[in-house]
């Protein structure tokens, strides 16, 4: 199955690159082009924005051999990454803070 994702531009670097969702739910900008020493599966999901996911080098190979791209991370190529980086992880601890509060209310209403 050929898998064409929807090419947006970097806002900080200009480069082409696709946004998928990790198995956190979280958006990651992806390169657009598939990378031959890629370490990313990206299956496209009929409810939203393609899931990228981290595999081990051996499953990467016997993806390519079977004529499947493997994409990499626009974290890594990008100039502007240390500033998604900042925001991500800035995000992660108020995503993290959010669900305890709300653990913290689902047990008081128990
Ligand atoms: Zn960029």
């Amino acid at each position: 199955m050929t898998f064409t994702p929807k090419a947006t531009k970097c806002t900080a670097c200009g480069a082409a690159i696709f946004f998928c969702r990790t198995s956190n739910s979280e958006q990651m900008p992806v390169e657009f082009e598939p990378n031959p020493n890629g370490n990313l599966a990206v299956t496209p999901k009929s409810d939203g924005l393609p899931e990228a996911v981290v595999i081990r080098p051996g499953q990467a190979a016997g993806m390519r051999a079977a004529g499947l791209p493997t994409y990499v991370s626009h974290f890594a190529a990008c100039p502007m990454a240390d500033e998604f980086r900042r925001k991500a992880r800035h995000k992660s601890t108020v995503d993290t803070y959010r669900r305890n509060a709300a653990a913290r209310s689902r047990a008081r209403r128990a």
